[in-house]
Parts: structure tokens; C-alpha cells; sequence
């Protein structure tokens, strides 16, 4: 990770990379900021920074042998440790399971999207509905890394996300270590919250503060990572409120949005007009998309069906839609009504249930199909 692949943060970058400089690095330093700040990314570009054998005076060179480690997170002296839950491991080992059991996962996250949060972690290795911890094994665990000598840098780095979830007795254990650390340790704590750390643990490290990030940085990096127009960036910015991860879950919302409207407006035009050929291609188009996708456009097509019989029947100030979708409702609404939207709303959730339980989507989409066409040529 180099500084310039990060968010904006620039003041707290210069001051991070000007303490290497002036050999003034902290060894045990608390990267506090709110979530879609950065403060991950901002521990690990620091860690490689300090660890480049080729560095300039803004960034790592991102092609030394260190740096190429650190690309792709697996260089020897680059630790990590962070919340995990091992409770639904079938393995009879799993008591003994640490955060490195997890570590492919960790490393693929981060390269994905190194602004992810909590919930996403967790989501990732599966335990959405569980609390993560990080336990007192882990404790040990640390101290018995950093007690190895280092293999190829300067420096260990020991990166602990989200120390909010360490245990108390984990916590203690860290206290020794954080006071008096092996030589050339760096411990870097990321943190979102202060209130829930432990007053001996914040004492014992250098507070680096990252602010949550201006819609300007944020329509920047949209505009020019994301490929999209001003006016999309702008209202996203105005939206996420400082948080980049926020920030990408709403376009990637609104990317499938866009597309969900253009697949419904296509496949109702066709099942209305009979256009059996064309079906059959659209078909072919949505059974290609993967299931996540065909379930994400079946619960959009319900809710359009929806808003049709809100545009028909009750208040039309709560319909929400975009330009085009309100225009294409408005016409279309009229062909869904009491005869037939219970059934097109049956049909629709049963196809929904089918496909999670892994139906045929061609079969699927194409039986729904004929179903709709007769659907809607219902009178009322
Ligand atoms: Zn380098």
C-alpha cells in the first residue's frame, strides 16, 4: 500500500512520513479514526514506508523487495492481528485457532478494499451474526512473534485492528510489551473508538489522529478511481458523510440500481408485447449473472411492482424513483392491478425462493416469463 493510493489524509501523511525521517517513530503508536477513514490503510502504507529500501521523501518506491512483500501483505515482519470467532469451526482444534488461521482472508479483504468495516469483516469469514474477539491466546501469541529476531527488515510491525474488541485479560498481557517492547518493534493499534479501549493501553501509545475524510476528497478519489462523473461523485460525497467505505457500498448501490431498472424495463416491454425470440436472449443474459445478482433483480422487480400499485392507488409523493424509471412506471403502471399483482407478486418471491435453493435460471427465467406475459394481459 503506498501513501498515494490512500484517501486524501495528506497533513497526517507528511507528519508520518517526516517522522521516519527525523528517526522519531513512535514504538507503539494508536491510529484513531471513525470507519471509511483510512486508518488501516494509513498503518500499513507507514509500516511499508518505513520499511522500503528505496524510499523518496513522499512514498515508498513500491518496487524494492520489501515493497513487493508488502503489496501483496505477506512480508515476514508484517504482523497482524484482529478479531476473529472461532465458535463455528467444526475443527476439534479450534480452541486453538488465532487470527492466522484467517490470514488469506484478511490479506484478500484488505486488497479488495482496504476501508472495509467490521461488519464486512465478519461477513467475509462467515460469522455475520456472531461478535469477534481478539482473546488472551492471541496476547501470546504477539509476544512470542516479537520475541523473534527479524528477517529481512529494520523493523517488526505488529498491526492490532480494532483493539476495541480485545479481551480485558488480552489487553493485560499486552500492557508489559507495550511498555517496555523487544528493540525495533512497532506496534500500531487501529482504532475507531477511544471510549472503549483501556486507559493503560492508551497511555502507553502515540496518538496519531485521522480525521474522517471532506467531500472533496472524496469526490476526488471517486472521480478519478472510480471512473464516474462529477455529478454522481458530488451526490455520493453528500451522502457518505466522510466514510470512503460508505462511499463505495452506495455507488456499487447504485450501480446495480441502474442496472436492475434497465433489465425490469427491457424484460416488462418484451413479456408485454410478446416478443418470445427476445426473451429468450434476455434469458440467456440474466442467467449468465450470478446468483447473488438474479436474486438482488428479482427483489428489485418486486419492488417495482410495488411502486406500481402505489402510483395507482395510494400516495404518489411516496413513490421514489429516478427520472427514467418514473417515466417507464407511470406508463406501465396501469397493467398492474387488482387482478394481477398478487399473483405477479407470488410468482416473483417463488421464483426468488427457487433460486436460492439453486434452481435452473434458465428455466427459471424463461418459465417466469411466460408466466408474465400472461400476467399482463390481464383485465381488470
Ligand atoms: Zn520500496
Amino acid at each position: 500500500m503506498l501513501f498515494s493510493n490512500l484517501v486524501g489524509q495528506d497533513s497526517v501523511k507528511k507528519r508520518l512520513i517526516q517522522s521516519v525521517h527525523d528517526n522519531r517513530v513512535s514504538h507503539a503508536q494508536l491510529f484513531l479514526g471513525p470507519e471509511g477513514s483510512g486508518n488501516l490503510a494509513m498503518a500499513i502504507a507507514y509500516a511499508q514506508y518505513i520499511s522500503c529500501s528505496n524510499k523518496t521523501s513522499e512514498d515508498s518506491c513500491g518496487s524494492c523487495s520489501s515493497c513487493i512483500k508488502y503489496n501483496k501483505l505477506v512480508h515476514p515482519d508484517l504482523h497482524f492481528v484482529f478479531p476473529i470467532n472461532t465458535s463455528s469451526l467444526l475443527d476439534s482444534s479450534k480452541d486453538s485457532v488465532i487470527c492466522d488461521f484467517f490470514l488469506e482472508f484478511w490479506r484478500k479483504s484488505i486488497l479488495h478494499n482496504p476501508y472495509f468495516n467490521l461488519n464486512q469483516w465478519y461477513e467475509s469469514i462467515g460469522i455475520e451474526n456472531k461478535q469477534g474477539i481478539i482473546s488472551a491466546k492471541e496476547s501470546n501469541e504477539i509476544v512470542k512473534k516479537l520475541a523473534l529476531k527479524t528477517y529481512e527488515s529494520e523493523y517488526k510491525v505488529m498491526i492490532i485492528w480494532m483493539p476495541e474488541k480485545m479481551h480485558n485479560s488480552s489487553s493485560n498481557k499486552l500492557l508489559k510489551i507495550l511498555e517496555e517492547p523487544p528493540e525495533k518493534t512497532l506496534f500500531i493499534l487501529v482504532a475507531e473508538n477511544q471510549d472503549s479501549l483501556l486507559p493503560t493501553v492508551l497511555s502507553r501509545t502515540q496518538l496519531v489522529k485521522i480525521s474522517k475524510l471532506s467531500d472533496q476528497e472524496i469526490i476526488n478519489a471517486l472521480v478519478s478511481n472510480k471512473n464516474i462523473s462529477l455529478d454522481t461523485a458530488t451526490d455520493v460525497a453528500f451522502l457518505c458523510e466522510g466514510n470512503y467505505n460508505e462511499a463505495l457500498m452506495l455507488l456499487e448501490e447504485n450501480e446495480s440500481e441502474n442496472f436492475y431498472s434497465s433489465q425490469f424495463i427491457q424484460w416488462m416491454r418484451l413479456s408485454y408485447t410478446v416478443k418470445v425470440l427476445d426473451i429468450i436472449e434476455w434469458v440467456d443474459g440474466v442467467a449468465a449473472l450470478g446468483r447473488e445478482k438474479q436474486k438482488g433483480f428479482l427483489s428489485y422487480a418486486i419492488r417495482m411492482i410495488r411502486e406500481s400499485m402505489m402510483l395507482n392507488y395510494a400516495d404518489k409523493t411516496m413513490v421514489k424513483l429516478n427520472g427514467e424509471m418514473l417515466d417507464f412506471l407511470s406508463k406501465f403502471a396501469p397493467f398492474i392491478h387488482g387482478a394481477n399483482c398478487l399473483q405477479i407478486n407470488e410468482e416473483f418471491n417463488k421464483a426468488y425462493a427457487h433460486i436460492e435453493r439453486n434452481a435452473n435460471p434458465k428455466i427459471l427465467f424463461l418459465d417466469l416469463s411466460f408466466k408474465l406475459m400472461k400476467l399482463l394481459k390481464v383485465k381488470y
